[in-house]
């Protein structure tokens, strides 16, 4: 490549930072923009992995490197599609690559899912994880709760409502957080997974960890440990699923431990309703019969759980963007090899794609960078066909945001924040203690430290 690049991308998760860095060191003369509609970098890493999971927040190790990189500009608290049009940034970048992830709940539509206690996983975690846009309190009011859903995301839920305040108190969480859990009643937590063991989403370090609380006993339900052909299968193809139905088989077989909590595990069970009449009561479900293909039908036997509340784990969906096309779906961004495409299926000039907006919410963190590798391939490849930046200056977009009155952050304003963070976690013991109003993110990343 013989001229500079100029590459705008959208989310400063890891899906975003990792196309940075492809890009940054496949082109030696690009440079890469950073933008986020959080003032915070990380994405899904600050905002999605719970709070007592420190070996993968380690990662943010990684991305901050990235970030160090003098071609690539941190530029948080500007909503793409809402504080700024996309055709507004055009003129400043040769191309465009969306990475804004998935952040919220898929639908589950049964009866009794809007009423009152009836919660979605994407909404808790980012109460738990102290997201500046999720409501400060949360009612932890429920003694026996229900959790749906079978993948490493109700995993994280079941485990935060099960296990005592003072078990996360080492863990970065703000006191909103902290002060709820301290007082909450729970005695019971229900997951319920619709198929059998052998069709579980779970990874299997992430189901061990459940049973790592000394306050909580891990309880599973020997009636659904069912397996037909295609799970036979799925175990004898697939490492991880064995491992998940050997601690699950070794866990139905033993006798609970009398802890004052208790977390149950449920299988071929799945929600048909939520009941109540002005908030939740009970949660039915259907006892369900594995097909032979790995798939279930209903027997036409039901169960009212007694609970008052249900969180819905079910998978995560994307958000659509302003002026650019998008799946309802899927919840994800149509593309070709990380090429955005509209509606009749042609590629639209420097537009790109990268991450769960692209692919969907499935995988693990290192998964997304298999993506970037596509999409900045694709990028580049395409760059000679893509019209040159019409702005000569990088500072040029940075004025055009203070015209707008953007208040945004920067790189050297999360550093600022990050440091105050860890300052707040000190006298505690804690490695860090998170802000959470979005206007105090701000003023503390935006108050250039005295000289
Ligand atoms: P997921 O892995 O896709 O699991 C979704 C679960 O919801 C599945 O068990 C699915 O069952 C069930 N489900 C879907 N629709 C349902 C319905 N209508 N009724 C009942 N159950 C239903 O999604 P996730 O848990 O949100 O996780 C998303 C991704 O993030 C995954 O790749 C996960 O591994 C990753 N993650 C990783 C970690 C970690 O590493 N610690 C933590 C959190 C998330 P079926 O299989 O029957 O459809």
């Amino acid at each position: 490549m013989d001229r500079p690049v100029r590459v705008a991308v959208v989310g400063a998760g890891p899906a975003g930072i990792y196309a940075a860095d492809i890009l940054t060191r496949a082109a030696p003369a690009a440079q890469v923009d950073i933008f986020d509609r959080l003032p915070t970098p990380y994405g899904l890493i600050r905002y999605g992995v719970a709070p007592d999971h420190p070996r993968i927040k380690e990662i943010v190790t990684a991305l901050h490197q990235v970030l160090d990189n003098p071609r690539i500009r941190f530029i948080g608290n500007v909503d793409y599609g809402v504080d700024v049009k996309p055709e507004e940034l055009d003129p400043f970048y040769d191309a465009t690559v969306i990475a804004t992830g998935a952040d919220r709940d898929r639908d589950l539509n049964i009866p009794g899912i809007g009423l009152p206690g009836s919660f979605g996983a994407a909404d808790f975690v980012s109460w738990y994880d102290g997201h500046p846009d999720a409501p400060r309190d949360w009612p932890l009011t429920a003694s026996r709760v229900a959790v749906i859903g079978a993948g490493n995301v109700a995993v994280d839920v079941a485990r935060i409502l099960a296990k005592t305040a003072d078990e996360l108190l080492e863990t970065e969480i703000p006191d909103n957080v902290y002060q709820p859990l301290l007082t909450s009643p729970v005695t019971d937590v229900h997951v319920f997974s619709r198929r059998g063991p052998g069709q579980v989403r779970f990874t299997p370090q992430e189901l061990r960890e459940l049973d790592e609380s000394p306050n909580v006993d891990v309880i599973v339900h020997p009636e659904g440990i069912e397996f037909d052909d295609a799970s036979l299968a799925t175990i004898r193809a697939r490492r991880t699923v064995k491992m998940c139905v050997d601690i699950l088989q070794n866990w139905a077989a033993r006798e609970p431990r009398g802890r004052a909590r208790r977390l149950h595990l449920h299988f071929l069970q799945a929600p048909v309703a939520i009941l109540g009449s002005d908030r939740v009561t009970h949660l039915r479900t259907e006892t369900q019969q594995l097909t032979g293909d790995g798939w279930v039908r209903g027997t036409g036997e039901f169960t009212d759980w007694d609970v008052q509340a249900v969180y819905r784990a079910i998978g995560y969906l994307g958000r659509p963007i302003t002026d650019l096309p998008f799946d309802p779906a899927t919840g994800t961004i149509p593309h070709t090899d990380g090429r955005v495409l509209d509606l009749d299926g042609d590629q639209i000039p420097g537009r790109y794609v990268t991450g769960w907006i692209k692919r969907g919410p499935v995988g693990l963190i290192g998964h997304t960078k298999k993506d970037a590798n596509e999409t900045i391939s694709s990028l580049l490849a395409d760059l000679r066909t893509l019209p040159s930046a019409s702005y000569g200056d990088p500072a040029d977009v940075l004025t055009y945001l203070s015209r707008r009155d953007l208040d945004y952050t920067t790189w050297a304003g999360w550093q600022r924040l990050d440091r105050h963070e860890i300052e707040l976690g000190r006298p505690h013991g804690r490695k860090r203690v998170k802000v959470v109003p979005r206007d105090e993110m701000i003023s503390i990343s935006n108050t250039a430290d005295a000289p």
